[in-house]
């Protein structure tokens, strides 16, 4: 299989679910930290290998693999691959193309790179897409062939689901990747504690249940990933602990996942004290956004792009969290009339401009 984002948190846990079953990789694709690729091409050998910068070819130990580079070098290795697999675990919107390039050559996604249907559900085809993220592979085990009513994800509440609300403002990054449950890279750990990751996943959920009775419920352990209610008004719920390789597993065999224990073992008894909890759009005002995005979710744009601006100032130092939360919502005010946005070029151009904007008030 492919594996886009081999170096990231994903990425890693896949390389140990493909290793634990015996599968091959044939394309390896990762940023800048060559020292882990290198790592992953000593044990693996990977027929392609893409890094994102040229200049640091130097340091790459390729080990006779076809070596390509940056984004353009990405959707030739995905030419060149023959494996109809690819996991996409590229962070941001850097992984929409390389989605859109897989399905047309006939690939299966295994996606965990959830900006790609936040940005752009109505372009994918989602029959070519296994979800990843653990909200939705819980989604898909509990509907699977089943008719549904309702659909609730959980959130964990993120780094300051328990700071006074008066001092949420003025927290630093350093703060807000302190995750209290998931060990994940530092966009998705900004982004639990902003309750935006939350909000992708509603849209996600939207584009691949085709649906907008879709709610997300706090749940602090993480235990409890989806909820679904049929039609005949009875509710199923998914749990166990919070280990991103069961999700993974189903999506390279679902067969052998079926079969392996890679989680630790689960008690009832584990989930005594579990308890559910509306999300409070004090402690997260981003959340005030839901009804408007689900209404007319390719907002989502809009959402992802000043996020993804808003975000890498934050990481940076350059203001604290309440800032960051401010640019999102004066872009959000800015861009809600949209243009119809079907093709692409539209997207990209939108994402563009929106970009623009938000650095623009930084
Ligand atoms: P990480 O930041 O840990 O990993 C991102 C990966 O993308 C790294 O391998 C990084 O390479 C690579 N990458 C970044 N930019 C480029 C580029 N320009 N060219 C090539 N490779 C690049 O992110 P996560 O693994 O946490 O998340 C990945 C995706 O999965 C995100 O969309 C996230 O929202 C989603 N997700 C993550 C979950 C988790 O538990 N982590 C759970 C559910 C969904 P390098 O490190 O070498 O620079």
């Amino acid at each position: 299989m492919i594996v886009l984002g081999s170096t990231g948190s994903i990425g890693r846990n896949t390389l140990a679910v493909a290793h634990q079953f015996n599968l091959s990789i044939e394309t390896l694709v990762a940023g800048k930290n060559i020292a882990l690729l290198n790592q992953q091409i000593a044990l693996f050998k990977p027929k392609f290998v893409v890094i994102a910068d040229k200049n640091d070819a130097s340091a790459l130990k390729a080990q006779g693999a076809k070596v390509f580079f940056g984004k353009e070098g990405i959707l030739e290795a995905l030419q060149h691959s023959t494996s109809d697999l690819v996991i996409n675990a590229l962070v941001g919107f850097a992984g929409l193309e390389p989605t859109i390039s897989a399905i047309t050559l006939g690939k299966k996604i295994a996606l965990a790179n959830k900006e790609t249907l936040v940005t752009a559900g109505w372009l994918i085809d989602e029959s070519k897409i296994i979800p990843v993220d653990s909200e939705h592979f819980s989604l898909w085990y509990l509907t699977s062939n089943k008719a549904f009513k309702e659909l609730t994800i959980t959130a964990s509440g993120g780094a300051f689901r328990d700071t006074p609300l008066e001092l949420i403002p003025l927290q630093s990054a350093k703060e807000a990747l302190k995750h209290p449950n998931w060990q994940m890279g530092n966009k998705i750990t900004i982004d639990s504690a902003s309750m935006v990751n939350k909000l992708f996943e509603l849209l996600e959920a939207y584009w691949l249940f085709k649906t907008p009775k879709i709610n997300a419920l706090i749940e602090r352990s993480s235990m409890i990933h989806a909820l679904v209610k049929y039609q005949d008004e009875s509710v199923g719920l998914h749990l166990a602990k919070p280990d991103m390789k069961l999700a993974i597993a189903y999506a390279l065999n679902p067969d052998l996942a079926s079969q392996t224990p890679l989680i630790p073992p689960t008690q009832f008894e584990d989930f005594c004290s579990l308890k559910l909890e509306k999300i409070d759009c004090e402690r997260y005002p981003l959340w005030t956004l839901k009804d408007k995005l689900l209404a007319n979710p390719k907002l989502g744009v809009v959402l992802n792009a000043s996020n993804e601006v808003a975000v890498e100032g934050f990481l940076q130092d350059r203001y604290p969290f309440g800032a960051m939360i401010d640019l999102i919502f004066k872009a959000m005010e800015t861009f809600c009339t949209l243009p119809s946005l079907q093709t692409l070029q539209e997207i990209q151009t939108l994402d563009r401009e929106v970009r623009a904007f938000t650095q623009a008030l930084i």
